[in-house]
């Protein structure tokens, strides 16, 4: 329908040119003043002309993208590029409303490339306009727009900014105002359909700049078409999305998804629970597949993934469910199965795969650990985790092999540490303040460490923590400090205790700082040698203090005592060298120093990654053994690629 009303509009613009035509043919008179001003005219209308023609190309691409199965983001950057590019519109922003507990809120979902705007972003140092979470508030444009469901533009451009992002400094708003050389600024509400009975829900508004101060009744009629338009895409897209979230098949193998199979496996333990009768769970990850991709490229590597899915495919019985949980991580599910016969399956699957001849790479083989519910564990968590365990003893035990799990969870890292934290905090044996020490004893004694979510509450608890001695410290470094560790050690070919332990040592080594007062830590100057000499010394004393009256954690003591000595002997306390510095220290003291490093301190600033690895690189030998570093640098440069 609306094509065609363009259509009719395009068609009586020729009209009109027609006419002003056959116009020039009958005057007589005074041609060169009628001259001039149909010269005029025809200017204007080929200007109506070639915006309609935009108008048109614009629609056009949306339309396309409609039928696409783009994702909703796509999508938008997709429709404020066009309204840039081709509707000659200054800069042009989706912003959607969101809500939380804290209420509701708009976000920067989507803006054109816009140079002028980077660099005012740049220049303020904001580097994600993304990252801005505007207040929902009566008197704000965006808000006025979406209740009143009508297009509003205002030329108080700098109102505006300033109401929408409050907090910044009145230079800012000056900077982003000049360095667009916008006139006025128009807000158009955009709704989503829920579905064909449903009223529209509110999504958001798309922010246009413009070069003129005042918006022509054509552009608003123009714009609301537009918007209905963005409706329609955004509507789709977000159906594409729901779909997309419902798939229960992984693109590249066409195994079963994570999603699915943690489903099935739910509702199989039920099943289990309630008729007695075991499943056996296969946890299988593909050998040296980093090795697979270094050396003949990525597209190998996923042709290692497909065969082992194939097999997969094909080793399974129609009742087994067979999955790719991670990237070459597969579990597959085997209803009614014993340990006895997941043994003999897992043991088939591993067969097939080392029998399969892949072009070039030759053949791939596999690690895998099973486990059974019911003999095992009557809980999907704990036998997932026993299932992992043993895969990765099959890794440690030189791969290309089959392991049972060991029935017993070998050592629950997640209950020592949550006991140790609960002992350090109830009991009081350092100075923590006591709303801190409520909410993280609280936190604590929600959790039982064998839930899914306890290690999400260890990581938080030393955040919190170690804020309160370190304000510098970033939430959420915990975590990834630990999977680096982890990381690393696996690469060292770590035994599986040792690594529980080092998690351990992990969470707790910097726990001494809490002895340590707030004001040297944020020191700009230079510290004095006493001051110098506690910040060393003390904590690892304190921690020993600290953790000594903790009986589950004796063995991992010594970790964090020796996690200041340096390879060579130039460390502290002990002076002690080379072997006998436990591994665990060892990587302690590396992945500390590379946080350290790629963080701001109060006297520096941040190093890049590249010259991090640098710095570590000259520690080789000195600070940290060279084997050590060989193992760590591949894995920050890996991830840091991915
Ligand atoms: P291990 O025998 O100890 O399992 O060694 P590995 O190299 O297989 O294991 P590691 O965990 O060190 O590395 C896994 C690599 O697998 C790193 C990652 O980039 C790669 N990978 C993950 N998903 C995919 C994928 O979908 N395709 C390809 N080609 N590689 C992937
Ligand atoms: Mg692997």
């Amino acid at each position: 329908m609306r094509t065609i009303a363009i259509f009719s509009k395009l068609k009586g613009f020729f009209d009109k040119i027609q006419q002003v035509d056959a116009n020039i043919s009958s005057v007589g008179s005074d041609v060169y003043k009628r001259n001039l001003e149909l010269e005029h005219e025809i200017k204007e209308k080929t200007e109506e002309l070639n915006k309609a023609n935009n108008t048109l190309l614009t629609m056009n691409s949306i339309w396309d993208m409609m039928n696409s199965s783009e994702p909703l983001t796509n999508v938008l950057d997709s429709i404020v590029n066009s309204m840039q590019n081709q509707m000659g519109y200054i800069n042009t922003l989706v912003l959607t409303k969101e809500h939380d507990k804290d209420g509701d809120f708009f976000l920067v979902k989507s803006h054109a490339d816009s140079k002028m705007l980077s660099k005012a972003l740049q220049q303020n140092s904001l580097l994600n306009i993304k990252e801005f979470r505007i207040p929902w508030k009566d008197d704000l444009i965006l808000t006025q727009a979406l209740k009143e469901r009508t297009i509003k533009s205002t030329s108080d451009i700098e109102a505006v900014i300033h109401k929408i992002l409050e907090n910044l400094e009145y230079n800012f708003v000056q900077n982003i105002i000049h360095s667009t050389a916008s006139k006025s600024v128009i807000v158009v509400p955009i709704f989503r359909r829920k579905n064909e009975m449903q009223e529209k829900e509110e999504f958001g508004c798309m922010l246009v700049f413009s070069q003129s101060a005042a918006s022509t009744e054509n552009e608003i009629k123009f714009l609301t078409l537009f918007a209905n338009q963005i409706e329609l895409a955004i509507t789709i897209a977000g159906l594409f999305e729901e779909i997309r979230k419902q798939a229960v098949t992984d693109p590249l193998t066409g195994l079963y998804n994570r999603r699915y199979f943690e489903e099935n496996i739910n509702r199989e333990a039920e099943r289990a629970l309630r008729l007695g009768q075991p499943f056996s769970l296969i946890s299988l990850d593909l050998d040296h597949l980093k090795t697979i991709n270094d050396t003949f490229g990525h597209q190998y590597g996923d042709v290692a993934i497909k065969t082992i899915s194939n097999v997969l495919k094909k080793q399974a019985r129609s009742i087994d469910v067979p999955a790719r949980i991670g990237g070459e991580e597969f579990n597959v599910m085997l209803p009614g199965v014993d340990s006895y016969g997941a043994m003999i399956a897992a043991e088939r699957i591993r067969a097939a795969i080392e029998a399969t001849q892949l072009e070039k790479i030759g053949n791939v083989t596999a690690s895998i650990g099973v486990a059974t519910f019911l003999e095992h564990s009557k809980n999907v968590f704990d036998l997932t985790e026993l299932a992992d365990q043993a895969m990765y003893r099959a890794k440690i035990n030189g791969r290309n092999q089959v392991q049972m799990t060991q029935k017993q969870i070998e050592t629950n890292w997640q209950k020592v540490a949550v006991n140790a934290f609960l002992d350090i905090v109830s009991k009081q044996r350092v100075q923590i303040p006591p709303e801190l020490a409520g909410d993280i004893t609280a936190r604590l004694s929600a959790v039982s460490a064998y839930e899914k979510n306890a290690k999400e509450v260890i990581y938080s608890v030393v955040d919190i923590l170690t804020q309160s001695y370190n304000s510098t410290y970033q939430s959420g470094f915990t975590k990834s400090k630990l999977l680096l560790a982890v990381k690393l050690a696996k690469n060292m070919e770590m035994s599986k205790e040792e690594i529980d332990k080092l998690k351990i040592a992990v969470l707790l080594y910097d726990i001494g700082n809490i002895m340590i007062p707030e004001n040297i830590f944020k020191k700009e100057d230079s510290l004095t040698d006493d001051e110098k000499n506690l910040i060393r010394k003390h904590p690892v004393i304190a921690a020993r203090e600290i953790l000594s009256p903790i009986s589950s954690i004796q063995d991992v003591i010594p970790i964090i005592e020796k996690h200041h000595e340096n390879w060579d002997g130039s460390g502290y306390p002990g002076k002690v060298s080379g072997k006998d510095i436990p591994l665990g220290s060892q990587i302690i003291l590396l992945i500390d120093a590379y946080y350290a490093l790629t963080q701001d301190r109060p006297y520096r600033k941040a190093f890049s990654i590249d010259k991090a690895l640098e710095i570590i690189q000259q520690g080789a030998g000195t600070k940290w053994s060279k084997e050590l570093v060989d193992n760590f640098i591949p894995l920050i440069k890996h991830e840091d690629r991915e």
